[in-house]
């Protein structure tokens, strides 16, 4: 995604926070909080403060640029939007949190209307459980 195509075509235009903060969701290794997001924003930049983090998380997620999930004690995490067909499974032990993919979704969507009477916009699905190294750990933990 084109940071300034996307920004000019919903009306705005590219400033320094909304620079930044697209530069650390972009290479984020994970799914990041406001805090983190100021955090890491702050090493780059310290002028830029955690109220215009916010702003432009709000800003990034009407243009659909990034994706809000609860994924861990409702903490709200930010990330480059992905598609919906895109799952969260997180173990519950590691606190780890991966994407799948799941065409199960892609189905989901097409039957829902016909199924239940329901046109979805917004499909999120997130999986608890164990991944598979703490899998592993457990069960060798008690062998
Ligand atoms: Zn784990
Ligand atoms: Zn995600």
């Amino acid at each position: 995604v084109e940071l300034e195509t996307v920004l000019r075509a919903g009306g705005s235009r590219v400033t320094r926070p909304r620079q930044v903060v697209w530069n650390v969701l972009s290479t984020a290794d994970r799914h990041l909080n406001a805090h983190e997001i100021t955090e890491r924003v702050q090493t780059v930049d310290q002028g830029i403060n955690m109220s215009s983090v916010y702003r432009t998380l709000a800003l990034f997620a009407d243009l659909e640029l990034v994706r809000e999930s609860h994924l861990e004690n409702d903490a709200t995490t930010w990330e480059i939007a992905h598609g919906d067909e895109v799952i969260h499974l997180r173990c519950d032990t590691c606190g780890d949190v991966r994407h799948h993919d799941a065409a199960v979704i892609k189905t989901l969507r097409k039957q829902l209307p016909a199924s239940a009477g329901f046109h979805p916009v917004n499909i999120d699905v997130r999986v608890k459980g164990t991944c598979d190294a703490c899998f592993d750990r457990h069960r060798a933990a008690h062998v």
